[in-house]
């Protein structure tokens, strides 16, 4: 006997489990099936942002930054530490801890919302009538199949693995491994100075281990605004101390029972690296295994992602796909606002996501996020702009903080002052970049931001010096 439901949706991830809160808010009997085990074999919401992905990476970069303040910041606040020591086991079930809460928090919600809870694999079977058939399988049994009238896939994606070198997560480790690793290794090498490679590295970094990131783009963080992005590499090289090599040639890697050696080419020269983990931070790819494409002729593109409109809808009807498994940005909250949309046009509404003010972040130490066009972009697209920048160097509550180091640059139309992008380095930018958003989003201009209060002392004065440089009227610069 199936069970039926207006809306199933395929994935409990930050897609998933959004939409099918919303779906449910809008009154549709919801149902959400996820597959995800934690290591322990037990149903974990959440995907891969909660489980092993954004929160477990930020609780284990606050973790090492601590023990990095400790031995490099607290002596000059007068605070004397003898004999700090990292723990790394009580580090990772503090992580384990917040992922616990937070998946429990995701099942409460669903709950509350009467969002039916479902854990296996679910398999598009079949259109019979206006339905949809899924098929959901556990430990290799079917338990469920349900019938809905409208589908949203929210399956995410996996860690691209280099050929030849399948991650085994004890030596070649993808990001569940790295965020794992129970004692920190003496040699770290990473493969991809990308978000992941660059976060990891600074754990592994701060916590004692020696790391070398290797990345094929001559270019550090192409997509970022250049000037942003170059006084990244001498914070994260010089001050983080991670060695960072661009424009590298990866060759033959030979894993061995306590390590892994890496050949490559830099500069002509070929170079032969031990390391005793790495890091595989190559990129993630559209996870549609299992999910059916095939016996419904579900459309998907030569790199595997789900085809879909600008609505998010696929080539099937009353079939929607959300977050990683579709075009644009891998970014959780980009999932969710996705999420949310599609429940809402299923409910005959007409939301809207705006693709050019998504906010993207790193969490390094210091933090890099931008919103909106870089400068290359800008120069590229011939669109005339102004600029300011600004420094947290003699901002007063960076300087408190102890963490006086960074620029804020905003870029404004040249002709009507509209703000088209605010890149940031330094403190809390993840934070900041949010004023950078909601102005982008209220169409404002700079000389909006240069005249709204900021509180005094705090690190959005930087954003605010950064708006009245646009209009070469900064006061502290
Ligand atoms: P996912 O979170 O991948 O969830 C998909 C879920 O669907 C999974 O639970 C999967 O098991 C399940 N599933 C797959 N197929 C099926 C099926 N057939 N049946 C049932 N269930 C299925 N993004 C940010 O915005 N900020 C960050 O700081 C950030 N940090 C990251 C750090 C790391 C180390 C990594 C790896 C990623 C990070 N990301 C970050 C990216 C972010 O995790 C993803 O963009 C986000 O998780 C995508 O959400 P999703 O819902 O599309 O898919």
């Amino acid at each position: 006997m199936s069970q039926q439901f207006d809306v199933v949706v395929i994935g409990g991830g930050p897609g998933g489990y959004v939409a099918a809160i919303r779906a449910a808010q809008l009154g549709f009997s919801t149902a959400c099936v996820d597959a995800y085990k934690n290591p322990e074999g037990k149903a974990s919401l959440g995907g891969t942002c909660l489980n092993v992905g954004c929160i477990p990476s930020k609780a284990l970069l606050q973790s090492s930054e601590n023990f990095h303040a400790i031995q490099h910041d607290f002596a000059k606040h007068g605070i004397s530490v003898d004999g700090a020591k990292m723990d790394v086991a009580t580090m990772l079930d503090r992580k384990n801890g917040i992922i616990t809460k937070n998946a429990g928090g995701i099942a409460f919600l669903f709950k509350k919302n009467k969002v039916a809870n479902i854990h296996g694999l679910a398999t598009l079977k079949s259109r019979q009538g206006e339905k949809w058939i899924i098929e959901v399988v556990d430990n290799g049994a079917v338990v469920d199949t349900l019938e809905a009238g409208h589908v949203i896939i929210a399956t995410g994606s996996n860690p691209r693995q280099l050929p030849g070198l399948p991650t085994d997560n004890q030596i070649v480790l993808d990001n569940a491994g790295a965020l794992a690793l129970a004692d920190v290794p003496a040699r770290l090498g990473v493969i991809g100075a990308g978000v992941i490679g660059l976060e990891m590295g600074s754990v592994w970094k701060r916590l004692g281990a020696d790391v070398t990131i290797l990345e094929a783009m001559p270019t550090f963080l192409a997509a970022a605004d250049q000037q942003i992005a170059k006084e990244a590499f001498k914070s994260l090289t010089k001050d983080t101390g991670l060695d960072i090599k661009l424009g590298v040639k990866i060759g033959e890697i030979s894993k061995g029972a306590n390590g892994v050696t890496v050949n490559y080419e830099l500069n002509g020269e070929a170079v032969k690296a031990e390391f005793d983990k790495l890091i595989v931070a190559i990129g993630r790819v559209p996870n549609t295994g299992g999910l059916g494409a095939d016996n419904v002729n579900l459309q998907l593109d030569e790199r595997g992602f789900v085809v879909v409109d600008d609505h998010c809808h696929t080539n099937l009807p009353n079939v929607w796909a959300i977050g990683d498994v579709v075009r644009g940005p891998m970014l959780a909250h980009k999932a969710s606002e996705e999420g949310v949309a599609v429940a809402e046009r299923i409910a005959g509404q007409k939301p809207h996501v705006d693709f050019g003010v998504i906010p993207w972040v790193i969490y390094t130490s210091p933090e890099i996020a931008w919103v909106g066009k870089t400068e290359e972009q800008l120069k590229a697209e011939g669109i005339e702009y102004k600029k300011g920048t600004s420094g947290f160097a003699a901002n007063g509550r960076a300087l408190g903080l102890g963490h006086a180091q960074g620029t804020v640059k905003l870029l404004a139309c040249a002709k009507t002052d509209r703000i088209l992008g605010l890149h940031m380095i330094g403190p809390m930018v993840s934070e900041l970049v949010t004023e950078g958003v909601v102005s982008m989003e209220f169409k404002a201009a700079s000389e909006d931001l240069a005249r709204i209060v900021h509180a005094h002392p705090s690190l959005s004065e930087v954003v605010h010096e950064a708006a009245l440089a646009a209009d070469k009227r900064a006061l502290h610069g």
